[in-house]
């Protein structure tokens, strides 16, 4: 079969890719499409993995074989599937850290979504895949996983608790960056109550923050300004950063409250945050961060897609053959993508 495959830091291409054979409790996918990530994109540029590797996470397709044992699915189930489920049982897991669960990353797709075919291992067919509704396009579904997340770090950032940190109902944030994880953001933060501010460099973006309830701005001076209009001078009460790497902390610091929390959603490729302990002592500051999802989340993320209750159109931007994966990251890496799709179509 063919598949995307990682070559060389930074290198991707076609390649013939052994086909997959499953066992008990295991699926066949017929992949039709996989959503480009940005941890994909991380991945393709740095040298932490070593090649040859195929990536693709957001995976949606068609089951073409059952392994013994699976009674939930049958030949035919057009399915999406999440690659990483923890054990259940663990420290970690215990204490709500599924994602820092040590069998977590071990439990994989093989070989991964930017390929013709792949196996979805037992824990995966049974807490990671769902059966995608007619109604459902290929696209919509693919947001699961990366809705998953996003639903994980709403959660982690936000509190009903007194003393907790972050934001409740009624309060402000700011959410930088309207990149297709950002629009998921603003969307979660209203439904939770939230009123949003959102920034974004590209007027395009600004239109789609917008569509999905922000108040937009280019800059962060503009958001500054409306931010201490808004709250009697006190600033946003959470923060969430979804890029721009470690230079954006000094910003969010502008910004948020006295209290408050700033939440990263984006590693740095190296970058290193400076902040000032004064600050985060004296202004008794939080800074948080999250680190995928867990299966349970993935199924909450699903039924808000399915009940529309999550929108997501506009931001599929292009929709690329596997041929073409590599073009997919160069469109996403100088944001004239918001979010590329690629699919196993012919090119
Ligand atoms: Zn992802
Ligand atoms: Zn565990």
């Amino acid at each position: 079969m063919n598949a995307a495959v990682y070559v060389a830091p930074g290198v991707v291409v076609l390649r013939e890719w052994p086909m997959p054979s499953i066992g008990p409790g295991e699926l066949l996918l017929k992949v039709r499409g996989c959503g480009l990530c940005g941890s994909d994109i991380a991945k393709i540029r740095s040298a932490t993995v070593t090649p040859p590797a195929v990536f693709g996470h957001e995976v949606v397709g068609d089951v073409v074989a059952v392994g013994p044992g699976v009674s939930e699915f049958e030949i035919g189930d057009r399915l999406v599937v999440a690659h990483h489920v923890p054990c259940f049982a663990c420290h970690y897991c215990r204490r709500g850290s599924p994602s820092m669960c040590r069998g977590f990353k071990a439990v994989n797709l093989d070989p991964g979504g930017f390929a013709e075919y792949l196996r979805v291992p037992a824990p995966n067919a049974r807490h990671a895949a769902f059966r995608v509704p007619k109604a459902l396009s290929d696209e919509t579904a693919s947001f699961c996983e990366p809705l998953a997340c996003c639903l994980r770090a709403v959660k982690r950032a936000t509190t009903h608790a007194p003393g907790g940190v972050g934001a409740r109902p009624g309060d402000l944030a700011w959410v930088i960056g309207l990149g297709s994880v950002g629009c998921l953001f603003v969307q979660l933060l209203r439904r939770a109550g939230v009123t949003v501010l959102a920034s974004d460099p590209l007027p395009a973006r600004l239109t789609l923050g917008r569509r999905f309830g922000a108040e937009v701005f280019r800059g962060p001076e503009a958001l500054e300004e409306r931010a201490r209009e808004l709250t009697g001078g006190r600033g946003v009460d959470l923060v969430m950063v979804t890029g721009g790497g470690a230079s954006i902390l000094r910003s969010a610091l502008s910004v948020v409250r006295d209290g408050g929390a700033v939440h990263f959603f984006a590693g740095g490729e190296g970058d290193e945050l400076s902040l000032p302990l004064d600050a985060l002592y004296q202004r008794e500051l939080t800074l948080t961060a999250t680190y995928s999802s867990s299966p349970g989340e993935l199924g909450e993320a699903f039924d808000l897609l399915v009940q529309g209750q999550v929108q997501v159109e506009g931001l599929v931007t292009h929709r690329l053959p596997l041929s073409r994966l590599a073009e997919g990251v160069a469109l996403a890496l100088d944001r004239r993508a918001v979010k590329v799709f690629v699919t196993t179509e012919p090119a």
